[in-house]
């Protein structure tokens, strides 16, 4: 095969597929404005998340607690019904300690029910507030992730087109040539073959810039066979 030829061709072909490259790294990027909003929007999904077990966690307990009172002070009135209707002394003493106990009971129950209704206004609030920054902030993220879709489909679109020439101009080159070519690419990412750049009365790998041995820019001038660079492994190619 003609070694030179393929090569020029191959030069070219690296050329559509570093394009092919960029393109794909854009369509990876993300738009800051849109990278920004999603962090906030996460942000506050997540905090809301956290806020609305929290609230379940104390409605939880305050039911419990409430319950409970419903259940003390149904008791209490039981105890104090039955008090009038006692018939000694020492039983109306045993109702009262009774009454008196319940009635504790109520107020310390009553005590620790009262900072969890705080604390369920409190989180109901916060709650509230984060939906409304949540509702704000959604008509402009949608906004920009349509905008950025569009822009991926574009990408892709372009993407695709410089695909099918580049599969075209592959057709054109030996396929031993285009797989060596193509392991360097996913080995070293980026460039697989290289120019031999003349400097001064040296030679020199375009890619990695070492100065090759006179031997190795000879057999790259007959462009009989592959040569790589003995430093980067590229392929070498003269150059036009
Ligand atoms: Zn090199």
């Amino acid at each position: 095969m003609d070694v030179a030829a393929a090569l020029a061709e191959l030069f070219q072909l690296q050329a559509k597929d570093l394009e092919l490259d960029q393109l794909e790294e854009e369509i990876q990027k993300l738009p800051p404005e849109l990278a920004e909003i999603r962090t906030q929007w996460e942000e506050r999904l997540d905090r809301l998340t956290e806020l609305k077990e929290q609230l379940k966690q104390v409605r939880r307990e305050y039911e419990r607690n409430d319950l409970e009172l419903k259940d003390l002070t149904q008791k209490r009135s039981k105890a104090q019904e039955e008090q009038l209707l006692a018939e000694s002394a020492r039983e109306v003493t045993q109702y009262e300690n009774r009454i008196q106990q319940l009635s504790t009971r109520i107020d310390e129950l009553t005590e620790l029910t009262l900072p969890l209704i705080e604390e369920m206004e409190r989180l109901e609030e916060a709650i509230g507030a984060l939906e409304a920054e949540l509702s704000e902030l959604k008509p402009k993220l949608e906004e920009l992730e349509a905008e950025n879709e569009a822009r991926i489909q574009e990408l892709k679109a372009a993407f695709e087109e410089k695909r099918a020439e580049r599969e075209a101009m592959a057709k054109g080159i030996p396929v031993p040539v285009l797989r060596e070519y193509e392991a360097i690419r996913r080995a070293r990412r980026g460039l697989g073959v290289a120019r031999m750049i003349k400097v001064g009365e040296t030679f020199r790998c375009e890619a990695c810039s070492v100065q090759l041995p006179t031997h190795v820019a000879q057999k790259v001038y007959q462009g009989k066979q592959l040569v790589r660079c003995p430093s980067c492994g590229r392929i070498l190619w003269k150059g036009d």
